[in-house]
């Protein structure tokens, strides 16, 4: 549907976009994660048609866009600040949309308004005034005046960053929904990470205007192929190794864990032997906690730092051989005490949940 083919951009001498290659499906809520600065925004800015691009192809349904100027491209876009007139009415702000089609008449337009607030779950808000409405609701009348026009791309620039925690998490549920009961691709500019995991089909990572992986949630959370990547995306212990072997399994020298086999899967990289690391997420650890047994591998730790969270405990471990203690993450289970700092302790770990990289 979408595809970008070798796409630069320069700001004068700066490099924003590098050799960018990318194609979103018909459908698809493929999202562009990134630290501040990465070029998330240009990229979408670039489908839009609000940049050029220096070189190379965008191309939207089979056709070059070179040329085709924002408003004749068959994408809309939602921006941060929402971008509500505060004068008017929700009515008029989301008919504002359809400020150009003199082929409707009046009837039309208010029918057309009122589907498009009820797929935003605003129903019956049409005589509201913009004003008096929370962070939500406008962020729904924007994305209801952007869907009016029925794109067939939604480009969505951090719509939600604006909102508190609660709010966030909330419309992002909605905005799923949405994507998937009027079926059209979503692009969705996010720095992140825990918001692109859940809301996305797929997410390419950017970092400094290139893409650094291009995968689905799980896979990008399970097997990031970069450190960098590991470490942008949720939380990862990273270990000092040794690759001992590079083979069908994969032998390593884990700081502090000894000599570990691994599959191809969990070495996203090309490994060559010799210094690399190991990166084991926290949730992958436990705390064997008393009375509980285990099958898995055990070390002895003592607890360094603790941090509740209600649900969870994240604790910090000291284990032998190891510079920084390993950070665990608990869930808070009945009968769980939360430890103190400097309790001795087993944690449990499962070379199953290592990755290896370069
Ligand atoms: P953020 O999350 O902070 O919005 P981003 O990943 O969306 O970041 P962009 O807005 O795409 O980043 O900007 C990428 C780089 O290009 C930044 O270093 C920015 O300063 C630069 N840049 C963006 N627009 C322009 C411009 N019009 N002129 C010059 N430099 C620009």
């Amino acid at each position: 549907m979408i595809t970008l083919k070798g796409v630069n951009k320069y700001y004068g001498d700066y490099h924003a976009l590098r050799d960018i290659d990318l194609t979103i499906n018909t459908g698809e809520f493929f999202s562009l994660l990134g630290p501040s600065g990465c070029g998330k925004t240009t990229l979408l800015r670039t489908i839009a048609g609000l940049e050029d691009v220096s070189d190379g192809v965008v191309m939207i349904g089979g056709k070059d866009m070179r040329g085709v100027s924002a408003n004749l491209r068959p994408t809309n876009m939602v921006f941060q600040s929402y971008a509500i007139f505060p004068h008017l009415s929700v009515a008029e702000n989301v008919a504002f949309g359809l400020r150009k089609r003199t082929d409707l008449n009046k009837d039309d337009k208010a029918k057309m308004v009122e589907d498009a607030l009820a797929m935003v779950g605003l129903s019956g808000y049409g005589k509201r005034a913009s004003h008096a409405l929370s962070g939500g609701q406008r962020q729904r009348v924007a994305l209801a005046r952007a869907l009016i026009l029925k794109p067939k791309v939604l480009l969505l620039d951090e719509p939600l960053s604006a909102l508190d925690k609660k709010m966030r998490e909330q419309m992002q549920v909605e905005l799923i929904r949405l994507q998937r009961h009027v079926g059209i691709t979503f692009i969705l500019v996010t720095h992140d990470q825990e918001e692109a995991l859940v809301m996305s089909d797929r997410i390419a990572v950017m970092f400094e205007g290139e893409i650094g992986q291009l995968a689905d949630p799980e896979t990008l959370y399970r097997r990031p192929n970069s450190r960098r990547v590991a470490e942008f995306i949720g939380k990862m212990n990273f270990l000092r190794a040794d690759v001992l072997q590079v083979g069908d399994t994969i032998d390593v020298d884990v700081a502090g864990l000894g000599r570990v086999s691994v599959n191809a899967e969990q070495a996203p990289m090309a490994l060559h032997k010799g210094a690399a690391v190991a990166g084991v997420r926290p949730e992958t650890l436990a705390i064997l906690f008393a009375g509980e047994t285990t099958e898995r591998k055990l070390i002895d730790g003592v607890v360094d730092e603790v941090v509740y969270y209600g649900d969870m405990t994240y604790y910090d471990v000291r284990i032998a051989g190891v510079d920084q203690p390993l950070n665990i993450a608990m869930k808070n289970l009945i009968g769980r005490p939360v430890l103190d700092v400097g309790t001795r302790t087993k944690v449990v770990w499962d070379e199953r949940s290592l990755v290896i990289l370069a």
